[in-house]
C-alpha cells in the first residue's frame, strides 16, 4: 500500500520535454503519487514560451523526440527536417494527452520554496499560489533556457512603443507590418528570428553586440519515403545516436587538423555547409581544442559571410572574430546573411558604442537616437542555474541552493548536489545536457532517476544525497576537461558570461553523452556509487508491483 506520510511521493517542477516524460515515468511505470508544478498553462517548456517568428529546433526533429515509445515515434509524422515551434509543441502536447499527464500538473503555478525537513526525509514545496505540499522527492525539470535576460537597459520604462522579448513571446503572435522595428541581440534567438521579422516590417534595425558564428540549415520538408526509413530503423538509429558525444547523429570528423589536407578539408566543408551546416565544426576532430584548426574552420565560415553579404562594411561587422568558432553556441539560421542584402534590412554595432539608455521614441546609441515602433529584446537567458536559483531551495542545515553555488554550480553527475537530500535536476549543471539533443539527455536522466527511486524503494531508504567527496571530484572533472578545450575563450552564457556577476565557470560536462551515460551506468551497477543512501529511519514509499505499469 502507498504510505501517506507526504502528500506526495514525488513533486515534479516544470511541464517540458523532462516534466512531461517525468510525470508519466514515475506515475505510470513507477506507481508513484506524482504532483507536477508548471508556471505556464499548459505544457511545452522552452516550446511553450518561445513563440517569437522563426523559432524551429535546430536539431533533426526525428530525433529531437522522444524514444520511449514505439507507437508514439511511428506514429508522428514530422513535417520538416527541423521542425519549427508549433509543430514541436503540438507534439509534446500530443505526448502529453496520450499519456493523461495533465491530470497530474497544476498549471499557472510557479515553485516559489521548497524546505527540506530533516527529520522526516521529505521537502515542503510552497507555490506562487499560496499552495504548500510535501513530498518525499522533487524533481527540477526547470530546463537551462527558461529565465528570459532582460539587460538593465537605463530608461526601457520611458519607451512608448511595444518591447517583447523572445523567449516570451505573446501567444497571439505581434504583427510588425509597416512598422520601424529593433532587434537587439544576435544568438540563436536573434537570428532565426530577424529574416522573419525582415520580410514583414516596413524596416529592421539589428543591433549587434558580438558577431556570431551561424551555419546553414539547409531545412526542408521530409518525404514519406524518408519518414518511413527512419520508423523503419528507429530503434537502431536511436541507440547509435546515444553512442555519440552529442547524442545525435552528425558527420564523423576527417581527421585532425595536423595530419589532414587542407585542400580536402576546405573541400568537405564546402560539401557540408551546402548539405546543411550543423557538422562544419565537426569536420576537424580538434576545432575544439585547437586554435589553429579551429581558425582554418572560423575562416571558412567567415568566407562564407563575405561572399553572401554585398555590402562589404556590413559583412565585416557579421564576421565572428571575438570568440573561437563552437565555443558559445553554433546558430543555425534560414537565409541570416542574406538578410542584410535587403533594402530594409541595416545593422548596428553596439560593440565600440554600447545602448546608452532606452528613450520615449526608440534607442540612443551614443548620441544618435533610433526611432521604433516596436523592440525585440532577442538577449538569451539567466541559462543552467538562472531557473533553480530562483527558487528559494533550502536543504540540510537551513543552506540554500543560492548559498552553496555562490561561486558556481557544483552537482554531482549533473543530477544531485551534496546538502539537498532527495532533489534531483534533470539535465543540471555538470549534466552534458546542454551540449547535447537535450532530449535524448532528458531521457536518460529521467530513466536514471527513475531507477534510483525504484532502488531505494525496494530498499526501503526515503533518503538519497550525493556525498561531498563523489561531488568534488565531479565537479573537478568536469572543470578539467573544459580546461582541456577553447570554450574558456569565450564570453558564452555556457560561462555564466551573459550575466553581470554571475560566476565565471564551464557548467556542462564535456566528455560527450556516451562516456557519462556509461559513468552512470557503473554508478548505479556498483549500487549508486557516490550517493549516501539514509537509513530507513521512516516508512518508505511502497507501491505493491501490481500497481506498476512497466512503462
Ligand atoms: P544568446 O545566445 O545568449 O544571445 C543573446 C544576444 O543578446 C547576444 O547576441 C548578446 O550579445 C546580446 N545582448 C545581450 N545583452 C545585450 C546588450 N545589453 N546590448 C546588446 N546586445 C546584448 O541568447 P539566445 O539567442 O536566446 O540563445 C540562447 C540559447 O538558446 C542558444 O544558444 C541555444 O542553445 C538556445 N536556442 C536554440 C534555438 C534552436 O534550437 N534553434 C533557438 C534559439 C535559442 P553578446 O554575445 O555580446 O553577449
Amino acid at each position: 500500500m502507498t504510505t501517506r506520510r507526504t502528500d506526495h511521493d514525488v513533486v515534479v517542477i516544470g511541464a517540458g520535454f523532462a516534466g512531461v516524460y517525468l510525470v508519466h515515468k514515475l506515475r505510470d511505470g513507477l506507481g508513484l503519487r506524482v504532483r507536477g508544478f508548471e508556471r505556464g498553462a499548459d505544457v511545452g517548456g522552452t516550446w511553450y514560451w518561445n513563440r517569437y517568428p522563426g523559432a524551429r529546433c535546430d536539431f533533426e526533429s526525428e530525433f529531437y523526440s522522444y524514444s520511449f515509445d514505439d507507437d508514439i515515434q511511428q506514429e508522428w509524422d514530422w513535417s520538416e527536417k527541423y521542425a519549427g515551434q508549433p509543430e514541436i509543441l503540438s507534439y509534446i502536447k500530443h505526448v502529453a494527452q496520450r499519456f493523461d499527464v495533465r491530470r497530474s500538473i497544476t498549471f499557472d503555478t510557479a515553485v516559489t520554496g521548497a524546505v527540506f525537513d530533516d527529520e522526516r526525509d521529505a521537502w515542503q514545496v510552497t507555490t506562487d499560489r499560496g499552495e504548500t505540499v510535501t513530498a518525499t522527492f522533487v524533481v527540477a525539470a526547470t530546463g537551462n533556457l527558461s529565465v528570459p535576460l532582460t539587460p538593465t537597459f537605463e530608461g526601457i520604462e520611458d519607451f512608448a512603443g511595444t518591447i517583447h522579448h523572445t523567449g516570451d513571446w505573446p501567444h497571439e503572435g505581434v504583427d510588425f507590418s509597416g512598422q520601424d522595428v529593433a532587434v537587439i541581440g544576435t544568438g540563436s534567438s536573434g537570428i532565426q528570428a530577424i529574416p522573419v521579422i525582415a520580410e514583414q516590417a516596413a524596416h529592421l534595425t539589428v543591433f549587434q553586440r558580438t558577431a556570431t558564428f551561424s551555419v546553414p540549415a539547409a531545412n526542408r520538408s521530409l518525404e514519406d519515403q524518408e519518414r518511413r526509413a527512419t520508423k523503419r530503423n528507429y530503434a537502431a538509429l536511436r541507440k547509435a545516436a546515444a553512442d555519440t558525444r552529442g547524442g545525435i547523429l552528425l558527420e564523423l570528423a576527417v581527421g585532425d587538423f595536423r595530419t589532414a589536407d587542407r585542400v580536402a578539408v576546405r573541400a568537405e566543408l564546402e560539401r557540408r555547409w551546402r548539405a546543411s551546416g550543423v557538422s562544419v565544426t565537426a569536420t576537424l576532430s580538434d576545432t575544439l581544442v585547437s586554435p589553429e584548426a579551429n581558425e582554418f574552420v572560423a575562416e571558412f565560415v567567415r568566407d562564407k559571410i563575405r561572399a553572401t553579404v554585398k555590402d562589404p562594411a556590413t559583412a565585416a561587422l557579421l564576421e565572428p572574430r571575438d570568440y573561437p568558432i563552437g565555443t558559445k553556441r553554433l546558430a543555425v539560421d534560414t537565409g541570416y546573411y542574406e538578410t542584410y542584402n535587403r533594402p530594409n534590412v541595416s545593422l548596428v554595432s553596439v560593440r565600440e558604442t554600447p545602448i546608452s539608455r532606452f528613450t520615449e521614441r526608440g534607442l540612443l546609441v551614443g548620441d544618435r537616437e533610433y526611432a521604433f515602433d516596436s523592440i525585440v529584446l532577442a538577449t538569451g537567458f539567466d541559462a543552467i542555474t538562472g531557473a533553480l536559483e530562483r527558487i528559494d531551495i533550502t536543504g540540510v542545515g537551513r543552506h540554500t541552493l543560492r548559498e552553496a553555488w555562490a561561486e558556481g554550480p557544483k552537482s554531482y553527475l549533473g543530477l544531485m548536489v551534496h546538502g539537498f537530500p532527495n532533489f534531483f535536476i534533470v539535465t543540471g549543471p555538470g549534466s552534458p545536457g546542454v551540449l547535447t539533443n537535450v532530449v535524448a539527455s532528458i531521457e536518460h536522466h529521467v530513466g536514471w532517476i527513475a531507477a534510483h527511486i525504484d532502488s531505494l524503494r525496494d530498499a526501503g531508504v526515503t533518503r538519497v544525497e550525493a556525498d561531498a567527496q563523489a561531488q568534488a571530484d565531479w565537479v573537478a572533472h568536469v572543470a578539467e576537461l573544459a580546461g582541456r578545450t577553447l570554450f574558456g575563450r569565450a564570453a558564452s552564457w555556457y560561462m555564466g558570461a551573459n550575466i553581470p556577476g554571475k560566476p565565471r565557470v564551464f557548467m556542462a560536462y564535456l566528455g560527450g553523452f556516451r562516456a557519462y551515460r556509461e559513468r552512470c551506468e557503473l554508478v548505479a551497477e556498483a549500487g549508486y556509487e557516490g550517493f549516501i543512501h539514509g537509513p530507513a529511519l521512516h516508512e518508505a514509499v511502497a507501491v505493491p508491483t501490481s500497481e506498476r505499469t512497466g512503462v
